[in-house]
């Protein structure tokens, strides 16, 4: 052993001989703080139903008597719900829990201060209807400590989704591109971009709803919005008309699928107007959230003097979502369920924008 270790082990002891004698001269208050102090000792998870719902249900225990905790529901952009508990350590509990269960992706522990956080990141959106807390005192006989129980719930049937509170009440004018005697571009095997800009401008429309934005339409069937085969400005314009005829209007979102000549192109991207800086800050959030979702090439965020851009009141994006004419895409474009992550993805991206 060699000096400096010596010394190390002297200052080790005298530092350990400084806490004990602080220990017996603390105050009540502080010695009361103390005997409250936890420790995790206890990790458990399991697959239980609620009301019919698929749950996962995670116990977290600990030495000492019941568990105070707080909870905060890192917006659920992040799908992450952390608690937090005072005057707790991580005990010999792992820092790091993978998880492959469908409910929840990780659990991470770790120590702030004097408290522990556990940040339990879900495979959903966190919202106030699929999660619950709750605690559990010891049991003895079955050898468990004083627990706190979260349980994470499937998504409900209805479809309940919660944007957060950032868009109650705006109102967004939703453009599905084309529509009636103007088709779009189509793909090899004959999918029309007017039916995907109208079937996913739908489903953002009622997320949206749902979140409490008032919506409004630029159309909801296969039409045109001014009249059949009407010139391209007559056409944009009565969309741009929709939306700047109501001061209310906050954004203005337009669905489009791209096309080219050449079937390999490929990948998505979103648009906002030269020198809005609102517009982009739209468009930037439409596309992250749609280059997480719909994993296509991300062509980036860019600017066009596209009509309906420069021509309505308020910020305004356009998104191209995927190329109709690339035979993979087209595929995608036409799944109900890649429609329905495409939609959600863009209501996350409105709701960023409100946050
Ligand atoms: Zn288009």
């Amino acid at each position: 052993m060699n000096n400096v270790f010596r010394w190390a082990r002297w200052v080790g002891v005298l530092v350990a001989l400084a806490a004990f004698i602080t220990g017996l001269c603390l105050p009540e208050a502080a010695q009361a703080a103390q005997a409250d102090e936890h420790k995790l000792n206890y990790f458990q998870t399991s697959r239980v139903k609620i009301a019919g719902r698929n749950a996962l249900r995670i116990e977290i225990g600990m030495t000492g008597g019941e568990p105070r905790y707080t909870v905060k529901t890192h917006s659920y952009l992040r799908q992450e719900l952390v608690l937090e508990l005072p005057n707790t350590q991580r005990g010999r509990v792992k820092s790091y829990i993978p998880m492959t269960n469908g409910l929840a992706n990780q659990v991470r522990i770790s120590e702030v201060g004097n408290s522990t956080q556990i940040a339990v990141e879900l495979a959903n959106p966190v919202t106030r209807d699929n999660y619950r807390i709750s605690t559990l005192p010891a049991e003895r006989r079955l050898k468990k400590p004083a627990r706190i129980v979260l349980e994470i719930m499937e998504p409900s049937k209805d479809g309940a989704f919660s944007a957060g509170p950032g868009i109650k009440g705006k109102t967004i004018v939703v453009d599905a591109g084309h529509g009636g005697s103007d088709s779009g571009a189509v793909g090899p095997t004959g999918v029309m971009e007017k039916t995907v800009t109208l079937s996913v401008a739908k489903k953002v429309q009622n997320l949206l709803t749902q979140s409490g934005a008032r919506v409004v339409m630029t159309r909801t069937r296969d039409v045109d919005v001014y009249a059949p085969n009407a010139t391209g400005k007559q056409e944009l314009q009565a969309r741009c008309d929709v939306a700047n005829r109501d001061s209310r209007t906050a954004l203005f979102l337009s669905i489009h699928c791209n096309a080219f000549s050449s079937p390999s192109a490929n990948g998505m991207e979103t648009y906002y107007s030269a020198g809005s800086r609102n517009g982009q800050r739209f468009a930037t959030l439409l596309n992250q959230e749609l280059a997480k979702a719909g994993g296509l090439f991300n062509r980036g965020v860019k600017t066009a003097n596209y009509y309906v851009l420069r021509h309505t009141n308020m910020p305004a994006s356009l998104v191209e979502l995927a190329f109709v004419t690339n035979y993979r895409e087209e595929k995608l474009l036409r799944s109900e369920a890649y429609q329905n992550k495409l939609a959600a993805a863009i209501v996350r991206g409105i709701a960023r924008y409100f946050q």
